[in-house]
C-alpha cells in the first residue's frame, strides 16, 4: 500500500518540483504529523539530520505542498501551521497546552447559503481544554 508521504512525493514531482533528499525528508516529516506543526518546528526537528538545510527550504517545500492542495494551512495566533489533512475539517485548540486536533465535520452541518457570498468550505475552530489539561 502506498503511504501518504509517497503520494505527496509523486504529486510534487508531477508538479515539477525536484525531489532532493532534503525535500523528501520534509515531506516524510509532515505526511503523518497530526500535531499541526509550524515550519519552524519542522525545521528544528530536521536540522540534526540535515545540518546544512535552510529554513527557506523547509518553508518553500511546505508552501509547495499547500499550493498543490496536498496539505492545508491553519493560521492560529499569528503562526501558520501545516496540516497533512487536506480534506475540509474543523480544529479543536487547547487553551492550556496549545494542542490542535482535527475534528471531522458532521455531514450536512455546513452552512451552504450566505447571501452575497459563495461558501467553498467551512473551517471551525473550537477552543477549550484537552483531556490532559482538564485532569
Ligand atoms: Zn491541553
Ligand atoms: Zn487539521
Amino acid at each position: 500500500m502506498q503511504g501518504r508521504a509517497d503520494r505527496m512525493l509523486a504529486d510534487l514531482k508531477s508538479a515539477g518540483l525536484k525531489l532532493t533528499p532534503q525535500r523528501i525528508a520534509i515531506v516524510r516529516e509532515i505526511a503523518d504529523d497530526v500535531t499541526h506543526p509550524t515550519a519552524q518546528a519542522l525545521f528544528e526537528r530536521l536540522r540534526s539530520a540535515f545540518p546544512t538545510m535552510s529554513f527557506a527550504t523547509v518553508y518553500n517545500t511546505l508552501d509547495a505542498l499547500a499550493s498543490c492542495g496536498l496539505t492545508s494551512t491553519l493560521k492560529l495566533g499569528g503562526a501558520v501551521r501545516f496540516d497533512p489533512n487536506a480534506e475540509p475539517h474543523h480544529h479543536a485548540v487547547c487553551d492550556g497546552c496549545g494542542t490542535v486536533v482535527d475534528i471531522e465535520p458532521s455531514p450536512g452541518g455546513a452552512i451552504t447559503d450566505l447571501s452575497g457570498f459563495r461558501v467553498l468550505r467551512e473551517e471551525r475552530i473550537y477552543r477549550g481544554l484537552c483531556d490532559r489539561c482538564i485532569s
